[in-house]
């Protein structure tokens, strides 16, 4: 199964991290201008720090990254976000 999440993941398009904007006191990164969240397997990018990128950050903050908004591929807007 893991082959076929890493299939899914890379019909989503690269993953292509970039330094954060800054970070945070406990080391959280924050996000740039033109910068979003992403997991590494996710489906979704994140415009704001959610719901669901703190509970990756609790649980497996090597799988948070920063992508430009322009490198977000298939990956679709997460619904908890705020849309601006
Ligand atoms: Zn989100």
């Amino acid at each position: 199964m893991r082959a076929e999440a890493r299939e899914r993941a890379a019909a989503l398009g690269p993953l292509l991290p970039v330094e954060p904007g800054g970070r945070g006191p406990d080391g959280s990164p924050q996000l740039g201008t033109g910068q979003v969240f992403a997991t590494k397997t996710g489906e979704t990018f994140h415009r704001a720090w959610c719901e669901t990128v703190g509970q990756v950050w609790d649980q497996r903050p090597k799988s948070l990254f920063l992508i430009t908004e322009g490198s977000v591929g298939s990956r679709r807007p997460c619904k908890q976000c705020t849309v601006v």
